[in-house]
């Protein structure tokens, strides 16, 4: 596997051409955005723990049934992955309310739902991501009718085999943002960025501390410690298996 050209190059994460074009390489990079962009920080070694934990979720996730972009892991930072066309649509599984949902409901955080809330976001930066419903993503034309269920259908599986997985680790998935693409090759919709501790809420269940990218925006410290501790007890779980 040859790495090519940079194809993408954002805030978090690097996207590069491979010689293979159903491949691509992505790089995790140290830095961390909060509230569009406003608080940034780089935090030595971040990168490399999502790049192993997110390979760790999506490799199990494969295992299940649900397909990922993921392929393999190259190094420190580096996995091969699926190439897909982008479809712009953030959805969210919140197990429990928190972030942007607490506050815009004036909710206290933490309250369970009766079942899981899911929320669409339109990912467009300009726009700030603004929550969308069914209507707006059909009209916008970012899917059709039958891409919209079957990204419903791969978010409640995706939310279940995760639940299950932090849980035997002793963590609580309180909600994860998950991202979606065309693979290049088969035309299936499969997800199509990291699962990680920036990308979802995790907490301890014996204690409630945050081991999430939320130390980072409120301030909590010891952001890339909790990493680490998210790594090491997902990977006890899934290497017992
Ligand atoms: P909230 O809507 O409460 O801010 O976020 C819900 C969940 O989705 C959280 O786990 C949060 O980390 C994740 N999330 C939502 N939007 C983004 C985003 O633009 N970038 C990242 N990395 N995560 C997001």
């Amino acid at each position: 596997m040859t790495k090519r050209e940079l194809i993408f190059d954002g805030n978090e994460k690097q996207v590069f051409a491979t010689d293979d074009p159903h491949k691509v390489i992505f790089r995790y990079k140290d830095t961390t955005l909060a509230y569009g962009g406003i608080k940034r920080a780089v935090f030595k070694g971040k990168g490399a723990l999502n790049n192993r934990i997110s390979a760790l979720l999506l490799d199990e996730l494969n295992r299940n049934g649900v397909q990922t972009h993921y392929v393999a892991t190259l190094s420190d930072c580096e996995q091969l992955c699926r190439k897909i066309e982008i479809i712009p649509i953030e959805v969210i599984v919140r197990n429990r309310i928190a972030g942007s949902l607490a506050e815009r409901l004036g909710i206290a955080e933490g309250l369970k739902p009766v079942k899981p809330v899911v929320d669409l976001r339109y990912n467009n930066d300009a726009l700030g991501d603004p929550l969308i419903n069914d209507g707006h993503a059909l009209a916008l034309g970012l899917v059709s009718r039958a891409e919209l269920d079957e990204m419903y259908r791969i978010a409640t599986r995706t939310d279940a085999i995760l639940q299950d997985v932090f849980h035997r680790a002793g963590i609580e998935l309180i909600d994860v943002k998950i991202e979606f693409g065309r693979a290049s090759d088969t035309g299936d919709i499969i997800i199509s960025d990291e699962i990680s501790p920036d990308t979802s809420r995790l907490w301890d269940e014996a204690t409630g501390e945050k081991l999430d990218k939320d130390r980072f925006r409120r301030d909590l410290s010891d952001v890339v410690a909790s990493y680490r501790r998210v790594l090491e007890r997902i990977t006890e779980v899934l290497k017992k298996q």
